[in-house]
């Protein structure tokens, strides 16, 4: 009886249901079904449930039939593959459940029954459901079939998909593989549990987020700007430790900040430290200096940088003149010279007669990677036995006129001749005075022979020479002897000699007391370290009354050169503002002068370190002995000097716009030649009136010129041993001493020949670096290919847009032959000419590579010609204009080497710096292409 159900509609407590009904309880052997439509069924869901609702009839409200009267039903299921549609054969369904009411409906009440069943091991596409009726009266409201999911879920980091619920006796708990969320990983792939029920249960293998990244909601987020993560965990990101970068977020690790290292046993995860300190208050005990043995101490550096793994190492160099070297073997450094945990040192095999340098530098385990800075202290010894000069073994007289003896002498020859031996010769009267017995001209000399002028014809002066020992201590025998001047009439024989002799026991109790008068004599004179210029100053200028700088040298006592020259400052006239430089003695500093008498104004102060030795803040303050000579407008004004305090400073005029070289790298492009030009023409300006007293500066470059606000150029940096010590730029020569190569004339490097035509040498490299805003001369040549290049007669090219009449100056500058050099007052006429008609700057050099030195990068690594443009731009570090030559069509060499500045302009190259290192670029490839012809200039 298929289809025996009946359908219709019903209202049950207000709502209307559809029902399939059925109630044949008086008759017997019923067996009336209901089919369901083909169920598809989802392919993992084995399992599925059914929900009946249904209403049955209580039996006993039937009144007789009660006999055949039934209050159960049947539930079949019945698989298959397809639809069968409606061939219906009972027997290919198997029976799920017989389904009894729990209530069963009187009469007057109508009870609705809800009863689930489980249809398990389905296998097959889909299936039917039936149900069959064996005599009951019932409706049966609703069939939901449905199967159960665990959901989709994110569990411990990992995302798991929505999940079938297990079936079947062995399938009731369902394995799911989960995959970790974005940025987080695990060792075990994660696994989860579905249970039958739809649950999930026992997640397995963790993920966690990766380096960089911390767990929020399920996720892994980067970690914010200021924190870091560096391994694969849930915890959350820290905080980025001391002295170490703010990076971006999602940081693995934080960096350092700079000037702060780790070491390589320090944690990347910890605080990042600085260098130490110098070692501070570095002393020589020199009680056993005589038999070459001395001990140095120091205390341990103010700054440690937060480590506790602090050593020292010293370093010695040995001095015979100006040529260093390090010691070596020759000292014996103990117990070691570096790794040194105790902070002294004995020092011993120290040979007389040279200068040892001492240098102790703190080290960290973090100095290894920031060697340029570690920090250093220096103490300066002598050895000698100060009782030990070299002796002097006679004198004899080379030369002699009317008016003046050339005399020179020998001492005893002994290893090693301390190069630096002074000697003081001692000899009765003025110029020009009849002699005068209570006056003796005393003259310290740094070499064995002199030239007196000044002397009364046809007269006899006995002269008395004396070496002194290098810390300028009179010691070990005087020689004397007597030499004539000429004399005209040859009778006239003086008595001088008698009158001297008795006068030369007073002698060296006199020689102190005249010392400073007779000094001030010799200023006059003009006898000066340096000399008379050579035939290089025109005699008109010799005539003119001079002021004559003096070399703070010629004192035999350093400190009153400075008492002269320069001004005492009492240290509390002086506020120290900011640091503004580093200077080889100390810090320099802003600050403010504000003493009585004085109108209050800003000052810069240099400061001696502490630590120093005496000759270290002798050779401080000499830069004071020689500026305080000064007074010109272009040359930087001494204020005064700190000497009676501990803490000695030399405070000078204030320049607002600090180094003219880092001023023009600051402004490149920016400044038209005639304000350049005006900078050139003070600088001139400064050097003129230098080498009109007769100082020659050694080492003038941009670097050692100050501006101030109004853009005026001062001419700086005069210590005695500047050029020694100071200017990174002095490298040794073969002839000895540092010297600044690249702004030095030929001469000077070759035989040290300083005279005011090197400085002008110097001051065409200066002109060069304004035009060229502070462009580093020679570029990356080394010292040693520009000491050829010049020596092959090229000179440096003109700088781009640089006036014709400048560069023909530079050129003159650097002449080979010095005499042909133009002198400062003819390039201070010069400047001044161009600067009053400033149509002359219109025209602009050429490039001439007759006179120009090979330019860097002129081909590829190995010599040969680039083979692209852009194998070409990136050796010039220019890659990033690339595309601008494609767009505009350059794709060969040959067609870079057509380009003109204002092509370069054009392709959208903007930067003065970049336009410049293509077109310098360009113009060194055609020098190459074309043949070179070496042209004496
Ligand atoms: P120096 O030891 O003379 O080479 O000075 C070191 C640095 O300190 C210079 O390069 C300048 O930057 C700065 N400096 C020195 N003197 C002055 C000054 N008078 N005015 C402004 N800055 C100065």
């Amino acid at each position: 009886n298929w289809l025996s159900f009946s359908h219709g509609e019903k209202i049950l407590n207000g709502s209307q249901l559809y029902t399939y009904t059925v109630c044949n309880v008086g008759e017997h052997e019923q067996d009336n079904w209901l089919r369901t439509t083909f169920i598809q069924r989802r392919p993992s869901a084995s399992r599925v449930f059914v929900e009946l609702q249904f209403i049955v009839r209580d039996c006993n409200s039937f009144d007789g039939s009660s006999l055949t009267c039934k209050e159960t039903f049947n539930l079949f299921s019945s698989e298959s593959d397809a639809d069968i549609g409606t061939s219906f054969r009972k027997g290919q369904f198997k029976k799920v459940a017989t389904i009894a009411p729990d209530e069963i409906t009187s009469r007057n009440e109508l009870r609705i029954n809800t009863e689930t069943r489980v249809v398990e091991s389905l296998s097959r596409k889909g299936f039917y459901l039936a149900f069959q009726d064996i005599g009951a009266c019932m409706a049966l409201l609703s069939v939901r079939v449905y199967y159960k999911t665990c959901p989709a879920t994110v569990k411990s980091l990992a995302a798991f998909p929505e999940t079938v619920a297990g079936g079947g006796v062995n399938q009731a708990l369902r394995e799911v593989a989960g995959a970790c969320a974005k940025n987080a990983v695990s060792e075990e792939s994660p696994r989860i549990y579905c249970t039958m029920d739809g649950e999930w249960v026992v997640p397995v293998g963790q993920c966690q987020c990766m380096p960089g990244y911390e767990a929020v909601n399920d996720t892994c987020r980067d970690c914010q700007p200021g924190f870091f993560k560096a391994f694969v965990s849930n915890d959350a990101c820290e905080l980025c430790p001391v002295n170490t970068k703010q990076l971006s977020s999602g940081a693995l690790l934080c960096l350092c900040a700079e000037d702060f290292y780790r070491a390589p046993d320090d944690p990347t995860t910890g605080p990042c430290s600085g260098l130490p300190s110098a070692p501070r208050e570095l002393v020589a005990t020199t009680t056993q200096l005589a038999a070459g043995k001395l001990q140095l101490s120091w205390s341990p550096p103010e700054d440690t940088g937060g480590r506790s793994d602090i050593s020292y190492s010293v370093e010695c160099r040995r001095c015979e003149g100006t040529a260093c070297q390090p010691c070596g073997e020759k000292v014996r450094l103990e117990p070691a010279s570096s790794g040194l945990m105790d902070t002294r040192v004995e020092v011993s095999e120290l040979e007389p007669h040279l200068n040892y340098t001492f240098t102790v530098e703190a080290h960290s385990g973090v100095s290894l990677f920031a060697r340029h800075c570690t920090v250093s202290e220096i103490v300066n010894i002598s050895p000698p036995p100060s009782s030990d000069p070299p002796k002097v073994t006679s004198m004899r007289l080379d030369e002699r006129s009317l008016t003046s003896l050339s005399l020179s002498w020998a001492v005893a020859p002994r290893r090693p001749m301390p190069q630096s031996t002074r000697y003081k010769l001692t000899y009765p009267g003025g110029s020009d005075d009849n002699l005068d017995v209570t006056t003796y001209t005393v003259l310290i000399l740094e070499k064995s022979s002199v030239q007196i002028s000044d002397l009364s014809p046809g007269t006899a002066y006995l002269f008395r020479v004396q070496a002194l020992s290098p810390e300028g201590s009179p010691g070990g025998s005087s020689i004397e002897d007597e030499f004539e001047t000429l004399t005209e009439v040859p009778l006239s024989q003086s008595n001088t000699g008698v009158i001297f002799g008795a006068a030369v026991g007073g002698a060296a109790m006199l020689m102190i007391v005249v010392v400073v008068l007779l000094i001030r004599k010799r200023r006059r004179r003009s006898h000066t370290r340096q000399g008379p210029e050579d035939t290089y100053f025109s005699s008109s200028e010799q005539l003119k009354p001079l002021k004559t700088y003096v070399d703070p040298h010629t004192y035999e006592d350093p400190n009153m050169a400075i008492l002269k020259f320069a001004s005492e400052i009492h240290p509390s006239h002086v506020t120290k503002q900011k640091v503004i430089g580093a200077g080889e003695f100390g810090e320099v500093y802003r600050g403010i002068l504000k003493a009585p008498g004085r109108k209050e104004g800003a000052v810069a102060i240099k400061t001696l370190k502490p630590g120093y030795s005496e000759k270290q803040r002798q050779d401080f303050l000499s830069e004071a002995s020689i500026m305080g000579q000064f007074s010109h407008q272009n040359i930087i004004r001494l204020e005064g000097v700190v000497t009676k305090f501990k803490h000695a400073m030399i405070v000078t005029e204030y320049m607002e716009n600090g180094a003219l070289d880092k001023y023009l790298k600051d402004r490149d492009g920016e400044m038209p030649s005639f304000q350049l030009v005006g900078m050139m023409h003070g600088i001139a300006a400064g050097m003129k009136y230098l080498s009109d007293m007769s100082y020659v500066h050694r080492d003038l470059a941009a670097r050692n010129i100050l501006v101030n606000n109004n853009l005026e150029c001062k001419v700086s940096d005069f210590g005695l041993s500047r050029v020694l010590e100071d200017d990174p730029e002095g490298t040794y020569t073969t002839s000895g001493g540092k010297i600044p190569i690249r702004w030095t004339a030929p001469e000077a490097i070759a035989y040290r020949k300083f005279t005011s035509a090197s400085d002008v040498w110097s001051f065409g490299i200066v002109m060069w670096e304004v035009m060229a805003f502070g462009e580093r001369p020679y570029w990356d040549m080394s010292n040693c290919e520009v000491m050829k290049a010049i020596n092959e007669a090229f000179r440096l090219p003109a700088p781009m847009d640089c006036p014709s009449a400048v560069y023909q100056l530079m050129l003159q500058c650097w002449l080979q032959d010095r005499s042909k050099r133009p002198r400062f007052p003819d390039i201070v006429s010069l400047l001044d000419k161009l600067l009053r008609s400033p149509e002359s700057l219109k025209a602009i050099a050429d490039f001439d590579p007759r006179v120009s030195i090979r330019l860097p990068s002129t081909s590829g690594s190995d010599g040969s010609p680039f083979r692209s443009v852009s194998e070409w731009l990136e050796s010039i570090k220019m890659s990033q204009y690339s595309e601008n030559f494609t767009c505009a069509g350059v794709v060969t060499m040959d067609q870079v080497l057509q380009m003109k500045n204002v092509d370069i302009k054009n392709i959208g190259v903007r930067l003065p710096g970049h336009l410049k290192r293509i077109a310098y670029s360009i113009l060194g490839l055609k020098d190459q292409t074309s043949t070179l012809s070496v042209f004496a200039v």
